[in-house]
């Protein structure tokens, strides 16, 4: 390929809009274009990057026993109403009415669509397990479409689809699943986590998204570089640590003026943050007045209150007015009548709690759950982070965050069940399919692997999804140079190697600049001065090294590196 025939039209300057590196470097690498809020045009650059990434999912898909197939975009409101979900997705369901007024969704997933397909023809056990995936656009009114190709209201995705006879040969896709796309995040050159999304109730996993770690991740994770156990921040849980507060043990109250914080309490009492107790209080939806307390240092867990609480609220300066409250001062011993004590698990053997006093300017020592105040529940509340224990092994957590590129999912028989999907098992009786659902965000990837993989000067790809493996860069716009420059890239093509050919009668500044940007692993700079020493130069972008090749031996030194890089 010609540079100087390549659509990619480069912008000298960061687009406004771009918060993050992937979404400003695509778009200044003239990779992508926004038609509208969450819908790109993929140009050519990053069409072959997205072709990359879709050939190693096929080859791991494909490996791992999946077959290949594709379904229509369209989806009919029929099947979604049967599954329930014509209502449940809501406004994120892309909704069209063809011409006799019938409906259909643009698919954001198929759960509905490849059940439909195999009722009635997948019969019996001995076809079992089957597993179907497809590469393809899907679509969702997301209600912030942003970061580029992050968040996009349509995007590529490999979605598959598992149909399994027993619970032992679900779990056994599963595990194939999973493994294929830790591998898919390798290839890719990705450093993702798998981080349990949901646990069984059996014990293992039945859910794992992998996360590629990014500062500009959505998602905040724990993990643990010890053993590998890696959570997201909402759901994770372990056992806090938890000192004791101050005192010997009796109930003492101390006047402490104006310490309404943590912060303030603790370096009064000369203790860490975490041997003293924070209050909060809330109004749970059904109204009821609640106390939670959770160790100082840690704060209490949004997703887990809500579980417990429903759609609760901190109260008002108003509302703690209003049930007795004083805040700054909240605390469980004297808490006025009517109001719930909810406590985090972590603090159950611990008797002496520094703590509010109910009272301004006031708080206790020495408080002790069951002498000093009653617990009306116990409940796993708090957040956990950096520097907690791991759950498995006890070392510390470390914290990150990261970008959700793909997900694997046992789904039971939640879709087979609702669409009367079954199949005939040994003994004749028909049963309900076990599914599973396996996703890739392909255009993610591409958006994750920038993310993960630039510099001050743009992007740096790796081998295995780069638009192109190397660029020759010509320094001169005719001439013998110029000539083995073209030579260098041809024999570089015939080997093998995606290369393009930088023959733009543009000034070598500009040249570097945009090669750079671009982001080919390697290029191979031609000019005459190398020439007269029959030497070119190759610079590495990922290191900036730089070393003289021989011209003869250049094109069989650069495809080794290629191969060598290639996963
Ligand atoms: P998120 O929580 O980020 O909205 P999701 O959990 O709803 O994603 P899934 O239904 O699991 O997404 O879809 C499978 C994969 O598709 C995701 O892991 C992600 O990589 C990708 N994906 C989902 N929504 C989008 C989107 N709006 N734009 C680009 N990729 C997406
Ligand atoms: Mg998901």
């Amino acid at each position: 390929m010609k540079m100087s025939r390549l659509y990619a039209p480069t912008l000298k300057e960061d687009p406004a809009e771009a918060e993050l590196a992937s979404h400003r470097l695509l778009l200044r690498a003239g990779m992508i274009r926004k038609q509208a809020a969450g819908l790109y045009s993929y140009l050519p650059l990053a069409w072959r990057s997205l072709r990359k990434i879709e050939a190693i999912v096929r080859d791991e898909m494909d490996a791992a026993g999946a077959q290949e197939m594709l379904m229509p975009i369209l989806t009919d409101a029929e099947l979604w109403r049967e599954s329930g979900r014509w209502s449940a997705y809501g406004p994120e369901l892309m909704r069209v009415t063809d011409r006799h007024d019938r409906e259909f969704a643009l698919g954001p997933t198929h759960e509905e669509t490849v059940t439909d397909l195999i009722t009635n023809e997948l019969r019996s056990y001995k076809q079992l397990p089957v597993n179907l995936y497809q590469i393809q656009d899907k679509f969702r009114d997301e209600m912030r479409p942003r970061f580029g190709l992050m968040r996009g209201r349509e995007f590529i995705m490999k979605d598959g689809y598992s149909f399994n006879a027993t619970q032992e040969s679900l779990q056994e896709t599963y595990d194939a699943m999973k493994e294929a796309y830790a591998n898919i995040c390798e290839r890719c050159g990705l450093r993702a986590l798998p981080v349990v999304a949901d646990s069984g109730q059996i014990g293992g996993d039945t859910s794992v998204e992998f996360m590629a770690l990014a500062d500009a991740g959505e998602a905040a994770l724990v993990y643990c570089d010890a053993c590998g156990f890696a959570a997201d921040e909402e759901a994770a849980t372990t056992q806090v640590p938890v000192t004791e507060g101050p005192g010997d043990g009796a109930l003492e109250k101390v006047h402490t003026p104006g310490l309404g914080t943590i912060e303030a309490v603790a370096a009064f009492f000369g203790f860490p943050e975490n041997g003293t107790r924070k209050s909060l209080a809330l109004v749970a939806e059904d109204g009821t007045p609640v106390v939670c307390i959770v160790p100082g240092d840690h704060e209490l867990n949004d997703c887990k209150a809500e579980h417990l609480f429903g759609a609760y609220h901190l109260m008002t300066d108003e509302e703690l007015e209003g049930f007795g409250l004083h805040k700054g001062f909240i605390g469980p011993v004297n808490l006025p009548a009517g109001i719930r004590l909810v406590v985090d698990e972590t603090l159950r053997g611990s008797t002496r709690w520094a703590c509010g006093a109910n009272e301004v300017d006031y708080h206790y020592t020495g408080a002790c759950p069951g002498r000093d105040f009653e617990v009306d529940e116990w409940a796993d509340l708090v957040t956990v982070k950096a520097g907690d224990p791991c759950p498995h092994c006890g070392r510390p957590l470390a914290g990150a965050r990261g970008i959700e590129v793909s997900q694997v999912f046992q789904l039971g028989t939640k879709y087979s069940e609702a669409m009367g999907a079954t199949f005939a098992d040994e003994n004749g009786v028909e049963r309900p399919f076990l599914m599973g659902c396996y996703g890739v965000g392909v255009s993610r990837t591409l958006a994750a692997v920038v993310e993960q993989h630039n510099d001050e000067q743009g992007i740096v790809w790796p081998v295995s999804v780069a638009p192109y493996e190397v660029s020759v860069i010509a320094l001169d716009k005719k001439g013998e140079a110029f000539d083995a420059a073209a030579h260098l890239a041809d024999e570089l093509a015939a080997a093998g190697v995606d290369v393009v050919f930088d023959d733009r009668a543009e000034r070598p500044g500009v040249k570097f600049a945009d090669n750079d940007l671009m982001g080919f692993p390697f290029q191979l700079i031609v000019g005459k001065r190398g020439l007269a020493n029959g030497t070119v130069e190759l610079k590495v972008r990922a290191t900036g090294e730089r070393s003289d090749l021989a011209l003869d031996s250049a094109v069989e030194h650069v495809a080794g590196l290629v191969r060598e890089q290639r996963r």
